[in-house]
């Protein structure tokens, strides 16, 4: 070959090779090689076919040729044998295939070369270049083709990667956008690079305005005693002997709701062992910390609350068992009576268990019928107004009081409730007043007491399970705080609404209302 060829191909391959690194747009780097590669061997025209999965071919690019033309040319690249010598592999019949391709396609090619684009042993294309005048291909241009055919294949190869690794990159894009658990990716420093839908919905906080911030400012994790988890003990900084990169701790949401978010942490790692980004799983364990409260609240209440009464039962009952002594019957009555009082205090107490464990499990369901409220009231009354001289009742409904449909056991166990905390909660005794009216389409029923109150700040929150008013009155009376839990759920249940007014000091008016026309369905809960 002469020198002035290698020389002239060595630029030309130069110019490629700059042209790969430079840009990845597959279309112009074969048009560029085989713009050079027809140059180089003072042809007319040029081609590059690319291999299937199935293994047929079909034109990528061209040169030199009308576009209309490409598709005609097909008898040179149609039933090319599937398996052969890669190394020595050549078009079958290539001549013939020229002559009905160019005679299809209406182009003046008389000669022609081709050559296979070889990735490891694997044919992935051919590279024809032709003449339409002039003498026949020497072996010499098969060689200098060789290195086109070579750098096409690179080519074809690379962007084939790189459509590979963009198409992996969009799925795990799109698995980790998707994940139900919160994932973020973030720099070896924390900032946040990554921030999936799912941590949107825990945090209130939208991927732009967490993306490029350090994790520890936008989780801002702390632990119950208020303490910071991500200054104080992030695992990222101090990682624990264990090895494993765990954190947990409570965020206040956007909208300012307390929620508890559990971190697992994995490393990358670059070649050199350098840490280059942490993917981390973050799950919302809110409810998962909520219901662990909840056990350890059941669980004292249960030891406190069942105790009471059942030492006092067992006290008096092995008092009155006693061999040695004779009771007179006044005694004996008052002994059994308190007995009794404190059995039923238990069987109250278990049974607002029992509702409350119903209620949680979506359990609770509602026999309605017509209720007669005005005597209802006064029946509850009269079950309590026994059990204390403090205090004074008085029942006012309004004449025109309508029959309302509800469950009766409910709603008696919610007037029970009302009536009896009014007693509870005014040691002092006064007056207790249960009444009712008709408001538009519902009816108000209210429970009021002159007793200790009730704070604005708690008048809210004493309608949640297990939750009391901390004073030390409060604490001096029973109670596991379910209660009203019930008279709220029962009530909604209903359809109704139940409030308190209340100010500490002077007294509270429970209210609930329950529509007249009640349309809830039949069963509830
Ligand atoms: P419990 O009475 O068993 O504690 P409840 O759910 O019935 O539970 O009541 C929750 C809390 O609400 C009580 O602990 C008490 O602090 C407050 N409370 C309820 N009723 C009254 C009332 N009539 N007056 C003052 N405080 C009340």
């Amino acid at each position: 070959m002469f020198p002035d060829y290698r020389l002239r191909q060595r630029d030309y391959l130069l110019q490629i090779s700059r042209a790969m690194t430079a840009r990845l747009d597959l279309p112009s780097l074969l048009k560029l090689i085989l713009e050079n590669a027809v140059e180089i061997l003072s042809g007319q025209a040029g081609l590059i076919v690319l291999r299937r999965d199935d293994g047929t071919f079909y034109p990528r690019a061209s040169y030199g040729l009308p576009v209309q033309a490409i598709h005609l040319l097909d008898p040179l690249w149609r039933d090319l044998p599937q398996t052969a010598d890669r190394r020595g592999w050549q078009v079958p019949d290539l001549s013939m295939r020229l002559s009905l391709a160019s005679a299809a396609a209406g182009v003046p090619l008389r000669l022609v070369v081709a050559l296979p684009l070889v990735i490891r042993d694997e044919i992935i294309g051919l590279i024809y270049i032709f003449r339409s005048r002039g003498a026949d291909f020497t072996v010499n241009d098969r060689q200098l083709l060789g290195d086109f055919a070579d750098q096409a294949a690179i080519a074809v190869q690379n962007a084939r990667l790189y459509q590979q690794v963009n198409d992996e990159r969009a799925r795990l894009d799109a698995i980790i956008e998707n994940s139900g658990d919160g994932v973020m990716i973030l720099g070896p420093d924390r900032t946040i690079h990554a921030w999936n839908r799912a941590l949107v919905g825990m945090t209130g906080v939208p991927a732009e305005e967490a993306i490029g911030r350090h994790c520890y400012e936008v989780l801002d994790l702390h632990n119950r005693q208020g303490v910071s988890v991500c200054h104080t003990a992030c695992p990222l900084v101090k990682p624990p002997a264990d090895g494993r990169l765990y954190a947990e701790g409570d965020t206040l949401r956007a909208d300012g709701i307390k929620v508890s978010l559990a971190d697992n942490y994995s490393p990358q790692y670059d070649e050199e062992g350098k840490l280059s980004s942490v993917i981390a799983s973050v799950r919302d364990v809110s409810r998962l910390r909520e219901a662990e409260e909840l056990k350890n609240t059941l669980l004292s209440i249960i030891s406190h609350e069942l105790k009471t009464p059942v030492s006092i039962i067992k006290g008096y009952a092995g008092t009155l068992v006693r061999q040695d002594a004779h009771w007179d019957k006044e005694t004996l009555m008052e002994g059994l009576s308190i007995i009794e009082e404190e059995a039923d205090k238990l069987n109250e107490l278990i049974n607002n268990l029992l509702d409350a464990s119903r209620l949680q499990a979506g359990g609770l369901k509602l026999q309605f019928t017509y209720l007669d409220l005005p005597s209802m009231a006064e029946q509850v009354v009269e079950k309590f107004r026994p059990q204390t001289d403090r205090h004074t009742f008085s029942t006012e409904f309004s004449p025109t009081f309508p029959p309302v449909r509800g469950d009766h056991e409910r709603i008696r166990e919610v007037l029970s409730n009302l009536i009896g905390n009014a007693i509870k909660y005014s040691p002092n005794g006064g007056q207790i007043r249960v009444g009712g009216a008709v408001e538009q389409d519902e009816v108000r029923v209210w429970v009021s007491d002159e007793g200790i109150g009730i704070p604005a700040t708690e008048q809210e929150r004493i309608f949640d399970r297990f939750t009391r008013v901390d004073s030390s009155l409060t604490r001096q009376m029973p109670g596991a705080g379910l209660g009203l839990f019930l008279v709220k759920s029962v009530i909604e249940a209903h359809g109704g609404r139940v409030w308190v007014d209340s100010r500490p000091g002077q007294g509270s008016t429970f209210s609930f209302t329950l529509p007249i026309m009640n349309p809830a369905p039949e069963v509830g809960g």
